[in-house]
């Protein structure tokens, strides 16, 4: 268990760099940057189900299989990883209101399936087999923990109360895109992904958790560039798109 856990841990750390390379160049092909080729595909809410399904099978598993299962802070950290993919890959693909037309690659679903399952076995591994002398119960009362439940909620309520914005802007039965108002997206275009960041930072921090803080560097090194390129999008597609809005970081990026 601990050579696996330590072999893919180092496999994240060293894939976060190449992939913010590479997805810096090239976005990732769905949503607003769909495009044709990229080999076969499924529908879009099948594909949401299929990538995210790993980061809570695998989390659950390799949680609950280890010794330290029962103890307060592991468990609160758990609940929280649980509620959030129970929400992200059975709840959320089913309020989408998609497109017409709408895929995941095939690719791109093998790839997050992958990356999700590393992600929820480093996570849960840590929590439940080796972060144990850090986890006595004066731990519920220290500055790292609170503050960092403190940030994972903030973030996970700036990142679905974007997603419903976002939501929001499609009627029933319309198709297309329109300029979001409103909340965070005052300041930059992709509040959903800057919310989702602030969230796993949270969570690296209340668990002072090295697999916390990979699977933060690797969502920042995949969501940073989709932020930009949309951003991006948005410029090309709207002559009266905000001129003081950044992409994810207000008056930064
Ligand atoms: P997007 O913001 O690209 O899209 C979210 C939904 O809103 C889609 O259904 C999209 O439709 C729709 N939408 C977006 N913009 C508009 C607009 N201007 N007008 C009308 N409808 C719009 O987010 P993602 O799909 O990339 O991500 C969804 C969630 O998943 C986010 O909360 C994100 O944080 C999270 N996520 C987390 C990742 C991680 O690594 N942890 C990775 C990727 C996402 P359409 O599909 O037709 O574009």
């Amino acid at each position: 268990m601990e050579f696996a856990y330590h072999t893919t841990l180092c496999a994240v750390l060293v894939l976060a760099p190449l992939t913010f390379a590479v997805l810096m160049f090239v976005s990732a092909p769905y949503g607003k940057q769909q495009r044709s080729g990229w080999g076969p595909a499924v529908g879009a809410r099948l594909g949401w189900v299929l990538w995210e399904l790993p980061a809570l099978v695998v989390f659950t598993w390799t949680f609950v299989t280890g010794p330290h299962a029962l103890d307060p802070a592991p468990m609160i950290l758990c609940a929280l990883w649980i509620a959030h993919y129970v929400y992200r890959s059975l709840v959320y693909p089913f309020t989408l209101r998609t497109r017409p037309g709408a895929d995941s690659k095939l690719l791109l679903v093998v790839l997050a399936m992958s990356f999700n399952g590393a992600n929820g076995f480093t996570n849960g591994a840590w929590l439940s087999h080796f972060a144990t002398p850090i986890y006595q119960l004066r731990w519920l009362y220290s500055p790292p923990f609170i503050a960092g439940i403190a940030l994972f909620v903030a973030g996970a309520w700036i990142n679905h109360s974007s997603d419903a914005t976002l939501r929001k802007l499609r009627k029933p039965g319309e198709t297309g895109y329109r300029i979001p108002y409103g909340g965070l997206f005052r300041w930059v275009s992709c509040p959903n992904y800057l919310g989702e960041l602030l969230q796993w930072a949270g969570f690296a921090l209340a668990g002072v958790s090295p697999a916390g803080l990979a699977f933060l560097l690797f969502t920042t090194a995949n969501l940073v560039p989709r932020a930009i390129h949309n951003h991006r999008w948005y410029r090309e597609h709207f002559d009266n798109y905000p001129s003081q809005r950044r992409a994810i970081i207000p008056g930064v990026i």
